[in-house]
């Protein structure tokens, strides 16, 4: 094989990797240069352009987020509505709703788009190929060449890699993956949850955005047992209610963080962000503390459940100020020191994750329908999962007890990389101090460039990581929007790079 064969190869070819192919055609559109140049893309036949996570499944899963906001065009933020109106058939849209659609459809577009960029790319010198395969390994040779070892047991050598494999799997956090009836991967549900006879009663640890989808799928598959979600909190996700609308920040505003850091000739701190987010709460009557971190936080009851699917169904809710204010603090995080985001990781970020993923209402609608019959019970405080005699026990920390004949994983993915066993295809540049990350998992990179920061304090130029890759440092990333943004500038700032080495060989 010829070394040098690729110029960039991407691994992953989810919504990260056509996000970051997106940012690569917006800036070859801004000329007419022809360039002589080879991208590949490695990823498993049937997820080319959609990825695992908007892959085929049930109409029921659905986006958390309006259609409106999942353009991949950022000059055009109706660009994805647009295409749905011309190219699905409403049928397949659930209840009709054009807002929050099968996240298979946004696969569909995702799919689409793939092929939209790789006939850009080709006309303009640059060949876009697929590689099918998943990347085992990697290393950098002594030529400063990166080395992906595939599954296939080809070798294949670029200049560049680009790290764009999505969430991990969650941990196995009650060791309970060799029990029978044990589904670890609740998704795609179309695989893995048909097998369920209807009448077994079903324990769901977690209960945040993948729990609803589980729920929701049990509920439409006719499940007659009962349904036990059970988490730490016991705390349902925010509601995208009729009045969704995003009220922007007077305060907690990107420009005046940035203003802020100038005036200090340094990086911010959480306190830094908090004074500003603080007004703004307080101009809607809350405290920022009770806001995000209730005190003798419980447990979330059916009324209180019921009372905020009300609110969600007549009027504007809390939920529309963090709309607001995140995404003027995910601008922020580039001026947040290392440190600092380490703390937030550690310390606050399950808290405020819970604030900003929310689930529309519509779902809503159905988890406080089962909850009303008494089908599904919502837990908190669960402090061990086991297997005894053929039956799992949720136990929780009052001593109560529940059995159920399956249990489902919902807990979020995993952050690590490197520690324990390390994700492929990290293990050797875990091994070779190439890869850093933080204490509680997240590779550390260059935000502006996507250069991973390596054991040795220094940013890799060869390795870059967008979206879920890049959690060390961008606490938000996990969020399509947030991909989309970081990706374009990785993108731009990594395809300048390619040309101008390029131009230096004379190749
Ligand atoms: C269940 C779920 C629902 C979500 N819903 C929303 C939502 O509604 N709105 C929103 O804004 N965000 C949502 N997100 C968050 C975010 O948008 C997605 O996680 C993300 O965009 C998914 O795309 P991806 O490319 O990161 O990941 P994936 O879809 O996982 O794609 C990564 C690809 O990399 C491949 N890969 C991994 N390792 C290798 C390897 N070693 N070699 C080759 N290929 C490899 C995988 O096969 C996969 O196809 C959701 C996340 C999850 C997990």
């Amino acid at each position: 094989m010829n070394e040098n064969k690729y110029d960039i190869i991407i691994i992953g070819a989810g919504a990260q990797a056509i996000s970051f192919l997106a940012g690569i055609c917006s800036y070859i559109k801004k000329n007419d240069n022809h360039y002589n140049l080879k991208i590949g893309i490695i990823d498993k036949k049937e997820n080319f352009g959609c990825g695992r996570v908007y892959n085929h499944d049930f109409p029921w899963i659905l986006m958390n987020t309006p259609a409106t906001d999942l353009s991949i065009d950022k000059n055009n933020r109706f660009e994805f509505y647009e295409w749905i109106k011309k190219t699905i058939d409403p049928s397949i849209l659930l209840e009709n709703n054009y807002d929050f659609v099968p996240r298979n459809v946004f696969g569909l577009y995702l799919k689409d788009k793939y092929i939209d960029f790789k006939n850009q790319l080709y006309n303009k010198g640059i060949i876009l190929e697929d590689i099918i395969d998943y990347a085992k390994d990697i290393s950098i040779d002594k030529n400063e060449k990166v080395d992906i070892l595939l599954e296939s047991k080809n070798n294949i050598k670029t200049n560049y890699v680009v790290f764009a494999t999505g969430p991990s799997n969650s941990d196995d956090y009650y060791n309970l993956k060799i029990c029978k009836n044990y589904i670890h991967n609740p998704l795609p549900a179309n695989q893995k949850l048909i097998n369920i006879p209807k009448d077994a009663n079903v324990g769901i640890i977690g209960s945040n955005l993948t729990a609803i989808d589980v729920a929701v799928t049990l509920k439409h598959l006719g499940h007659t047992g009962n349904i036990f979600m059970a988490s730490r909190n016991g705390k349902l996700p925010e509601v995208k209610g009729k009045y969704l609308k995003s009220y922007p920040p007077h305060n907690a505003q990107y420009l005046n963080f940035k203003k802020l850091s100038e005036h200090k000739k340094d990086s911010l701190s959480l306190k830094d962000l908090i004074r500003y987010i603080r007004k703004d709460l307080a101009l809607h009557g809350y405290h920022w503390r009770n806001f995000f971190f209730e005190k003798n936080s419980k447990p979330e009851s059916f009324e209180d459940f019921k009372c905020r699917v009300e609110e969600a169904q007549t009027s504007p809710t809390p939920f529309n100020i963090v709309l607001g204010i995140i995404p003027e603090i995910a601008k922020t995080w580039r001026l947040v020191s290392q440190d600092q985001i380490d703390l937030f990781m550690s310390n606050y970020y399950r808290q405020v994750h819970q604030k900003h993923g929310a689930i529309p209402l519509v779902n809503a609608e159905k988890i406080l329908k089962l909850m009303e019959t008494g089908q599904l019970l919502l837990k908190g405080n669960l402090t061990d999962v086991n297997f005894k005699n053929q039956q799992f026990n949720l136990n929780f920390k009052n001593q109560e007890s529940l059995k159920c004949d399956f249990v489902i994983n919902a807990t979020g993915p995993k952050k690590t990389i490197c520690q324990n066993v390390p994700k492929l295809p990290f293990t050797t540049l875990c091994a070779s101090g190439n890869v850093n990350e933080t204490h509680i998992g997240g590779i550390i990179i260059d935000i502006n460039t996507g250069k991973i920061l390596t054991k040795n304090g220094f940013y890799q130029n060869k390795l870059r990581a967008i979206g879920h890759n890049a959690e060390g440092s961008h606490p938000f990333i996990n969020n399509f929007a947030w991909i989309l943004e970081t990706s374009f500038e990785v993108a731009e700032s990594l395809f300048c790079e390619v040309i101008n080495a390029k131009r230096t060989d004379g190749t």
